[in-house]
């Protein structure tokens, strides 16, 4: 069986809904409506968007174009007529393969959370046919909330890392932690205190001692891409997300891919359909014993896999340039502004993005989310804030590789602003933003009680 449709119907998945009560609205009304809902939204193609950890860089238009071409094609299509795709799909999967260095991928994970819990799906299965009973996943304090959050899901347990005062894994807490109970050690490196774990040969080594697999969280690879390849780290298992590395904007849940790689003795429990080819001729293959099942329908976001493509090779040889940049964009805007901030951990470089703790205008009243507030009356979208964890009032700040000299110039120097004004008239801060349509929100209530409506778009 290598057609989807044959599939679909042995596993009767017909869940279409037959009605939608859809509002009855004109086209006119409708383009009207999400074209003010979108100039009252802040977006990467507006101004500044230094959200560190998740990558809020330029996306160049050409990909969007490239991806536009193939936006009529039906996915219930017969592999017969589609060969050009599963060639691209072919070509993404030895690229990806390249630039982490392992052997097999697989495109299907629709975004890096759904990439880890494929990849720990997969380190179950492993554990299970070898008749090992581990349960344990271990996870660094640093760590995105996906993380432990995609092991739990998976049905393993966590244990938590600590982290040094260096920012860095504490060799120890993890000796005292790692056992033949632990399933998968999972890291992201250079971590999210934007610095790189200089141990990690060791750690790797030191897992692969106990029979652990190693997990590379590779959602921000602009930091590292064309630089160093996580399987030369020693790492089994790896995730990428297109939608923040490789050229497809992301943000509200919008499609996104997150493709997983693997060493070669985890290829067997990949997920299917698996991309064959033999003499020029490419099939989807479902029949391969050992493996996790299916993740997911159809054959990944394949817009956003096209856009990867086209981004990888519009820069071939030089992409390592995107970490180069990436990098030297972080240190220069760290050292103009750690000197407004407490540095957390006095590291002398950072990767690809930076933390400062902003605990230092706590006895002014002000906090982190108070100058994240006002820097939107700026023009500018504030940092991730209290993310990491372990930095008290934290501001994590990645500039990304896309930006120019002038926009960080510009950005140090309203952080300058934001902090005389903290110093000198703390209640601007406090009461922030000022300027904005929507001003200061419930973050928190804003997500957890969400009332979808048609609002109003006057001021
Ligand atoms: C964004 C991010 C993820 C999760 O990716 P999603 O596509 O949002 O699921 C995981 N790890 C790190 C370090 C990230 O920055």
């Amino acid at each position: 069986m290598t057609n989807y449709i044959d599939f679909c119907k042995e596993d009767s998945c017909g869940l279409a809904r037959e009605d939608l009560d859809l509002p009855n609205l004109s086209e006119l009304e409708v383009v009207r409506y999400f074209t003010n809902l979108s100039r009252i939204n802040w977006a990467v193609d507006v101004g500044f968007y230094p959200l560190g950890s998740c990558t809020m860089k330029y996306n160049p238009k050409i990909n969007d174009f490239v991806a536009s071409k193939f936006s009529d094609i039906h996915p219930f299509l017969d592999v017969e007529d589609i060969q050009p795709l599963l060639e691209i799909l072919k070509e993404l999967e030895k690229k990806i393969a390249y630039l982490v260095g392992l052997d097999s991928v697989s495109l299907l994970p629709a975004a890096g959370a759904h990439g880890e819990y494929t990849a720990l799906l997969i380190a179950k299965k492993y554990f299970s046919t070898r008749n090992e009973n581990r349960d344990l996943v271990l996870v660094p304090d640093s760590a995105h909330g996906t993380n432990p959050a995609s092991a739990s899901m998976a049905g393993f347990k966590v244990l938590t890392i600590k982290s040094n005062n260096e920012g860095q894994i504490d060799i120890d807490d993890l000796k005292s932690k790692i056992s033949e109970k632990v399933a998968v050690f999972m890291i992201t490196n250079p971590n999210t205190l934007g610095i790189y774990e200089k141990n990690i040969q060791r750690i790797t080594e030191l897992c692969r001692e106990y029979g652990v697999l190693t997990y590379y969280d590779g959602a921000n690879f602009n930091a590292i891409i064309g630089k160093l390849r996580p399987g030369d780290m020693g790492f089994d298992m790896v995730h990428l997300n297109l939608h923040k590395t490789f050229s497809t904007p992301h943000g509200s849940g919008g499609p996104g891919a997150g493709p997983i790689a693997v060493r070669g003795f985890l290829s067997k429990f990949l997920p299917i359909p698996i991309i064959r080819e033999e003499g020029g001729k490419y099939w989807f293959d479902f029949n391969l014993p050992d493996t996790i099942g299916m993740i997911r329908d159809f054959w990944g976001n394949f817009g956003v896999l096209v856009r990867a493509l086209s981004y990888i090779m519009s820069y071939g040889k030089e992409i390592s340039k995107v970490a180069e940049f990436a990098v030297l964009n972080a240190n220069y805007l760290r050292k103009k502004i750690i000197d407004y901030f407490i540095d957390p951990f006095n590291a002398k470089f950072c990767a690809h993005e930076f933390v400062v703790s902003a605990s230092n205008y706590k006895d002014k009243g002000v906090r982190a989310m108070d100058i994240a507030k006002r820097m939107l009356d700026y023009n500018v979208h504030s940092p991730t804030t209290y993310f990491p964890l372990i930095v008290e009032e934290a501001l994590m700040i990645e500039p990304t590789e896309t930006e120019t000299l002038e926009t960080l110039d510009y950005f140090a120097d309203i952080v300058k602003k934001i902090v005389d004004e903290a110093n000198s008239d703390p209640n601007i801060l406090k009461e922030a933003p000022h300027t904005t349509f929507v001003k200061r929100v419930n973050d928190a209530l804003a997500s957890r009680d969400i009332k979808p409506t048609k609002r109003s778009l006057k001021k």
